[in-house]
């Protein structure tokens, strides 16, 4: 009837657009031929480097199993601290977040306590991780790749590398009294 309604009354109704990100799973063959299965994860490690993914749900008792292989490696438990923290690392296939294996060490016995861990102080998003997704809060990976001892293959090293993280390749002195790779297993 007025001008006026008919200049503001109509309602543009703009169409909502979604756009979701394609996600490209393109991963170099020579870094997949690297990758082995989560079930021997543990028996790799007891013997040397090696790198599996996998979902971030099945990664507590792949740690138990670790803990048990070095266990019977005669590795002193009270040792594992600080050496998981220089040979196990858990890297995020999409946003390359990172997180070192002292957090890992604890995640059995976090997990086993299901949804009622407290964490105090900044956990850095590591409760995200018992909850099956990486710790990056704007990141919605289900998935990691968890590395023992990256630092003895050049190929896992230069993966890292490419990923922005930047390994000491001796650290192995520091863990030559607890653990040395099998040559020829
Ligand atoms: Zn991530």
């Amino acid at each position: 009837m007025s001008f006026w309604k008919k200049l503001f009354g109509s309602s543009s109704s703009k169409p909502t657009a979604s756009h979701p990100a394609s996600t490209s799973q393109f991963t170099a063959v020579s870094q997949t031929s690297l990758q082995i299965p989560g079930s021997e994860f543990a028996k790799r490690a007891a013997n040397g480097p090696a790198w599996s993914r996998l979902p971030i749900m099945s990664i507590p008792p792949i740690i138990t199993e670790l803990n048990a292989q070095m266990e019977r490696l005669n590795v002193p438990s009270d040792a594992f601290h600080d050496f998981y923290n220089n040979s196990l690392l858990g890297v995020c296939p999409k946003c390359n977040e990172y997180c070192a294996g002292k957090a890992f060490l604890r995640m059995p016995m976090l997990a086993s306590g299901g949804g009622r861990v407290l964490f105090t102080g900044n956990s850095g998003g590591f409760e995200r991780m018992l909850q099956g997704t990486c710790l990056n809060h704007s990141c919605s990976s289900t998935e990691f790749d968890l590395f023992w001892c990256p630092d003895l293959d050049p190929r896992m090293l230069q993966n890292l590398r490419g990923r922005g993280i930047n390994l000491d390749p001796n650290i192995q002195r520091t863990r030559d009294h607890l653990w040395r790779p099998q040559v020829g297993r």
